[in-house]
């Protein structure tokens, strides 16, 4: 087998997203000798994180935050110097409100994603009837399950809380994150927190209002923090884009090159791609180590001829598209005051859309003076269909909803539709069980690293962690 140049190894990440473009940096900040060579289909890096700046509004036409308590997006943000540019979510508007027959009821106070953290807003809500309060007050009191085997969302919360906390709060808050089928979400691969809280204290009402009474000052979300528990940049979530690709050296990323073909051969990694007259390196290109940041599905696809087993296991994690529609109103035209960061939609309420975000009221200089951008979410698997249809069926349909639930007149004066097909990994039951498989064989396969939204978590930090940790684990090859 040919051993690598130790003194400057060369790497190939595939894939410009997040998580490539993490990688990729991670690499050179850690050993500025290494040769690092990004390949991305498209035109521009970032796979799907996107800001858009026309007719004064700002719009983020994917992600528009991440959270802080998961670290790596704060941590690299800083490293880049990003860190006076990390804006907090507008303490006057953090509440959410819940769709129920049409109306917006504000989300109970303290109800975190999953359990309450206060009884009384749970006690006096409109969005529960009697019997789920009740029902739901009774979770002190149900046995913990005692053995470690994964589950879905939906059965979690229906036995622990019962079936109108689930349909009513859990599910559309849920939907709104993992666009995900609740039927099929592992509970283990994305919020585990609940189960250990579970098991550790008999009851999650119980837990949480542990936590509450125990958590330091200062904690995210609480006045005196440095940050809200979600932030963003200024000027989007693209200036954490431009600037890891600026930090990189110049000519290390191959934009408009999709990899078509990988081989192993004598221990380094072939990459075939198209050739353009410009490109400077030759076709196909040998590499000591690689960092696959492509879409589980192509990862798939490119790792078939080495490993179809490892194929078999990647092409299993099901993914679904989404669509944001970007809507720029007066301030006149809408008659609900909009007091709160955005709504969102439970299934059971049959609507198109699964949340809309109150995006000039969560972050400033999102639209201009006078008026409010609003984004709208839909696709999932809740409606598959809506992330491909065809911008002129999408926008009446969204719109109909969007005037009905928020007292909407007249038409907007600002439209932007993104579609984002197969986007969203969905962490079915076992999830977690058949990464553990996937990385197995990947430790068969000599310096090969995989990175991305579809292992260990959807949100950028969790992606940003993927990127760095493959290039670490490279880097740590080679040492
Ligand atoms: C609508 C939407 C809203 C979201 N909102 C949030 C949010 O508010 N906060 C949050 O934390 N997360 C959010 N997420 C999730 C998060 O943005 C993504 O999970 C994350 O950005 C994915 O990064 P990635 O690098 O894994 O993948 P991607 O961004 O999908 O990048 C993969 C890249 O690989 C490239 N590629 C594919 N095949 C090849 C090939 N053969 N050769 C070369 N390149 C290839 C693609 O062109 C793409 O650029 C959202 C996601 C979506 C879709």
């Amino acid at each position: 087998m040919t051993q690598p140049d130790l003194s400057s190894p060369r790497i190939a990440v595939v894939g410009g997203g997040i998580a490539g473009l993490a990688a990729a940096h991670r690499a050179v900040e850690l050993d500025p000798r290494c040769q690092v060579t990004l390949f991305e289909a498209g035109p521009r890096p970032g796979g799907v994180i996107s800001t858009l700046h026309r007719d004064g509004f700002q719009v983020e036409r994917s992600a528009d935050n991440f959270i802080t308590t998961v670290p790596f997006g704060l941590h690299l943000c800083k490293r880049l110097g990003l860190g006076e540019e990390l804006i907090s979510t507008n303490p006057a508007f953090r509440r959410t409100f819940v769709v129920r027959r049409n109306r917006l009821r504000p989300l109970p106070d303290g109800f975190l994603m999953m359990a309450p953290t206060r009884l009384w807003p749970l006690a006096v809500t409109p969005l529960l009837s009697p019997w789920g309060k009740l029902r739901a007050a009774c979770e002190y009191f149900i046995p913990p399950r005692t053995d470690d085997a994964d589950e879905s969302m939906a059965d979690f919360v229906r036995r622990r809380l019962g079936n109108e906390v689930f349909d009513r709060l859990v599910e559309p808050l849920v939907s709104a994150v993992y666009a995900a089928d609740m039927q099929r979400l592992s509970v283990l691969a994305t919020l585990s927190r609940f189960r250990e809280m579970e098991r550790d204290h008999g009851s999650l009402i119980r837990a949480m209002r542990r936590q509450i009474k125990h958590r330091p000052k200062g904690h995210p979300g609480e006045s005196g923090a440095r940050y809200s528990l979600f932030v963003t940049l200024r000027d989007g979530l693209s200036r954490l884009v431009e600037t890891l690709t600026s930090r990189l050296p110049a000519d290390s990323i191959r934009l408009n090159t999709p990899i078509e073909k990988i081989e192993l051969h004598d221990g380094k990694w072939r990459l075939f791609f198209p050739t353009h007259p410009s490109s400077l390196i030759p076709h196909p290109s040998d590499f000591d180590a690689l960092i696959l940041a492509t879409p589980s599905w192509m990862t798939a696809r490119l790792l078939e001829p080495v490993d179809s087993t490892l194929a078999g296991e990647l092409a299993a994690i099901r993914h679904e598209g989404t669509a944001i529609v970007s809507l720029g109103y007066s301030d006149r035209q809408i008659g609900h005051p909009l007091d709160g960061m955005g709504a969102v939609m439970p299934a059971v309420e049959q609507s198109p859309i699964l949340a809309v975000s109150f995006s000039s009221r969560k972050y400033p200089h999102r639209a201009p003076p006078g008026k409010t951008l609003l984004r709208v979410f839909v696709g999932g698997s809740r409606r598959p269909d809506l992330a491909e249809m065809p911008d002129d069926a999408l926008l009446p349909l969204v719109l109909r909803h969007v005037e009905k639930i928020l007292h909407v007149r007249g038409a907007p004066g600002f439209i932007d539709l993104a579609h984002w097909p197969r986007t969203m990994p969905q962490y079915h039951v076992g999830h977690k069980d058949r990464i553990a498989r996937i990385e197995t064989r990947i430790a068969t396969l000599p310096r090969l690293r995989l990175a991305g939204n579809a292992y260990h978590g959807v949100g950028i930090p969790d992606c940003i962690h993927s990127g760095e940790t493959a290039a670490e684990r490279i880097l740590a090859d080679f040492s």
